[in-house]
């Protein structure tokens, strides 16, 4: 389960969480600006939702501000048709993926989409992402899915029902040079999603050609996934990036790319 400021303990955003609007718009901020600090800013591109409980909408950072940027206000509620249905702000033409990855999912109650470096880059050379260290444990067994189709925004809802399809069932997909996709039931368990993947792929890209000799089981990897990566270590990941994030925004050094 997750802490939030205080020590309340949520266990998921959807129907039965109980937060208000403006806990969800301020977790979805600091959502945010934890992956801007963790260098998956990209100008004002990058985009994290989270379901509203019980509304059949959701909580989109709008377009054209920064994710280091946004504030709990400024976040449209759209619903799963990609409509807006409260808020001034401009909606990112993307928001289909979030729309269809929520629609097909109903475990999943938050979706990260973000352009980091590392995972984009790694998503080219085409070979599996392997447990090489403990980052990767949290997306094994198996590689984690690529979606192939385009290369191109994902601008329609036909092109978002397609990135559904190839996230599947699983925790996160590549969209192949172009960036990720990430999803858990909280907002802050989809930002760690995407956090570890970015690092995983660094660590494989450091290696020839990005092709490992060793790694983690499959078993031992489930295993490491359940103890490294649980919701009790969770937990404790989140207020320290919150503590982090605080540091961050008080020295000033915003970091976009
Ligand atoms: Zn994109």
């Amino acid at each position: 389960m997750a802490k939030g400021k205080g020590g309340k303990v949520v266990a998921k955003q959807g129907k039965a969480s109980g937060l208000s609007e403006a806990e969800l718009r301020r977790r979805l901020t600091e959502a945010c600006k934890i992956l801007a600090m963790e260098g998956q800013g990209d100008a004002v591109w990058g985009h994290v939702t989270v379901r509203r409980p019980g509304a059949g909408t959701f909580l989109m950072k709008p377009a054209e501000v920064g994710i280091e940027e946004v504030k709990p206000a400024d976040h449209l509620e759209v619903d799963l048709d990609g409509k807006v249905v409260r808020g001034r702000l401009k909606r990112h033409s993307e928001v289909f993926i979030h729309a269809e990855v929520l629609r097909a999912r109903p475990d999943v109650c938050a979706v990260v989409h973000t352009h980091p470096i590392y995972a984009t880059v790694f998503g080219a050379l085409g070979v599996p992402l392997r447990p090489i260290t403990h980052e990767g444990c949290n997306f094994a067994p198996g590689d984690v899915p690529r979606f192939t189709e385009t290369t191109d925004l994902i601008v329609t809802p036909d092109r978002g029902r397609a990135v559904a399809r190839s996230l599947g069932d699983r925790n996160a997909v590549i969209l192949v040079s172009h960036g990720i996709v990430t999803c858990a039931p909280t907002v802050e368990q989809a930002v760690v999603h995407a956090l570890l993947l970015d690092i995983a792929a660094r660590n494989q890209l450091l290696l020839p050609g990005g092709i490992p000799k060793h790694w983690t089981s499959d078993e031992e990897a489930l295993v490491k996934r359940d103890r490294i990566y649980s919701w009790a270590n969770h937990a404790q990941r989140w207020p320290y990036l919150l503590r982090k994030l605080k540091v961050w925004e008080r020295r000033g050094t915003r970091r976009t790319r």
